[in-house]
C-alpha cells in the first residue's frame, strides 16, 4: 500500500509526524505499507518547516516544491507527481490551501483521499479555511473526525457515509513529544520565566495578522496585562507589524511583551502547560490549552472547537482591547471534555485505512 501525504503548513506538520510515526511502527512489522511526503512549500520559514521534520522526527519529503500560498500552483504542481505515483491513497490533513489542493488533485486522478481532521466548522465563511474544510470534505472518501461535534456538521452536511470518530491526532502529538519536567524547567530559565505567571499569546490568522486596527486592539490588551507575555510571532503577523510605525511604537513602549521568533512543537508544548493563560487565533492551540490544563482566550467570534468553550477553558473575545482584558477576569469553570480520543488516534485511523496491515 502506498500513502501520498500532502503538507505544506505547520499544523500539518505536527499532525503528519504522529501519523508517519505509526505507519513506519507498522511497517517495521513487515506490513506492506510506504509513505512519501510531498511538502507543498506554504510555510517555507527554517523555523516554520524545518525545524519541525527535525524534531519530530519526520522524514526528508520525497518533493518540497516551492508553490507558495497559491492553490491552483499547487494543484498545478501536485498533479502530475501524483499521476506518475499512483498511490492507493493521499493523506490530507486540517483546512489550509495544501489541504484543498491535495485533496482535488487526488480526486481528479480518482485516487482516494483521506482528511484527517474532517468535518470542523467555524460556520463563518470568510475564513478561507473554512472553504478548504467544507470543499475537501465533499471529495473525501475517508472523513477523519476529531469530535463528536464534527461527526454532527458532516451529518447536517448530508455527508452520511464514511465519516469516523477517530480522536485527535494532536492529543497523539500532545502525548508524544512532551517535553519532561526537566526541559520544561530549563525552557523557562531560557526565557527568564517564571511557571503560571506569565501569558502566552500567539497572532496568526490572516483577518487579524493583516489587519492593523485589529492588531493595535490586542497589543493594547497585551500590553494591559499585569504580566509578562511572551508573543512568539509568526512571520505573517511580523510583516504587518515591520510596516506600522504605530504598532512598533505601540509595541516598544509595551515592556510587558517580549516577541520571539515561531518556536519548535516541543518548546511550544512546554510554554503552553507553564502559562497561566494562553491567548490566540489559532485553532489547535485552542486545544492544546485544554490537553495542558491552561485557559485559553480565543482572539476570535467563533471557534469550530466549540466543546473547549462550553466546558469552559476557553473564552471568546474577538479583537476588541476591552472584551480580552474582561475575558481574562471572568472564571473558567473548567469541566472536563470527553473528546480528543484516548491519544491512539493514529492506528484507529491506520487500522481503518490499511486493515491488511494488522
Ligand atoms: N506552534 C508551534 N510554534 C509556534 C506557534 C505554534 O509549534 O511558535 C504550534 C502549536 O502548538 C500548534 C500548531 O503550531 O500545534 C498550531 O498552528 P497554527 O496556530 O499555525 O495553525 P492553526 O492551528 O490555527 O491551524
Amino acid at each position: 500500500m502506498k500513502i501520498i501525504t500532502v503538507i505544506g503548513a505547520r499544523p500539518q506538520f505536527i499532525k503528519a509526524a504522529v501519523i508517519s510515526h505509526a505507519i513506519r511502527q507498522i511497517a517495521a512489522t513487515g506490513a506492506d505499507m510506504e509513505e512519501y511526503l510531498l511538502h507543498t512549500g506554504q510555510h517555507y520559514d527554517p523555523n516554520m518547516s524545518a525545524l519541525f521534520f527535525s524534531q519530530l522526527d519526520l522524514p526528508a519529503p520525497k518533493w518540497h516544491l516551492a508553490c507558495g500560498n497559491d492553490i491552483s500552483a499547487m494543484k498545478k504542481a501536485i498533479t502530475p507527481i501524483l499521476e506518475s505515483e499512483q498511490p492507493d491513497i493521499v493523506i490530507v490533513y486540517g483546512d489550509t490551501n495544501s489541504t484543498l489542493a491535495g485533496a482535488e488533485a487526488a480526486h481528479e486522478l480518482t485516487i482516494p483521499v483521506a482528511h484527517i481532521e474532517a468535518g470542523l466548522r467555524s460556520f463563518n465563511n470568510s475564513m478561507p479555511e473554512e472553504n478548504n474544510r467544507i470543499l475537501t470534505d465533499r471529495i473525501a472518501t475517508w472523513r477523519f473526525c476529531p469530535t463528536s461535534t464534527a461527526m454532527t456538521n458532516l451529518q447536517a452536511e448530508g455527508l452520511t457515509e464514511q465519516n469516523y470518530l477517530v480522536g485527535d491526532v494532536m492529543y497523539d502529538a500532545a502525548l508524544l513529544f512532551m517535553p519532561d519536567e526537566q526541559e520544561q524547567r530549563e525552557l523557562l530559565k531560557r526565557y527568564d520565566l517564571q511557571s503560571k505567571q506569565f501569558v502566552l499569546a500567539t497572532i496568526h490568522r490572516a483577518a487579524t495578522a493583516e489587519n492593523v486596527p485589529a492588531l493595535t486592539a490586542i497589543i493594547q490588551a497585551l500590553a494591559q496585562i499585569p504580566m509578562s507575555v511572551l508573543l512568539p510571532l509568526h512571520p505573517h503577523t511580523a510583516k504587518t507589524v515591520n510596516s506600522s510605525p504605530a504598532l512598533q511604537q505601540l509595541l516598544a513602549q509595551a515592556t510587558n511583551i517580549r516577541i520571539i521568533e515561531p518556536v519548535g512543537y516541543r518548546e511550544m508544548l512546554a510554554l503552553e502547560r507553564n502559562a497561566r493563560y494562553i491567548i490566540t487565533d489559532s485553532g489547535g492551540m485552542q486545544k492544546e490549552a485544554y490537553f495542558q490544563r491552561t485557559p485559553c482566550i480565543t482572539l476570535r467570534e467563533q471557534t469550530e472547537w466549540t466543546e473547549t468553550v462550553l466546558a469552559g477553558w476557553n473564552h471568546l473575545a474577538g479583537t476588541d482591547t476591552q472584551t480580552i482584558l474582561q475575558a481574562l477576569n471572568q472564571s473558567f469553570a473548567q469541566q472536563p471534555i470527553d473528546e480528543y480520543g484516548d491519544g491512539h488516534s493514529a492506528q484507529q485511523i491506520l487500522r481503518i485505512l490499511c486493515p491488511n496491515a494488522f
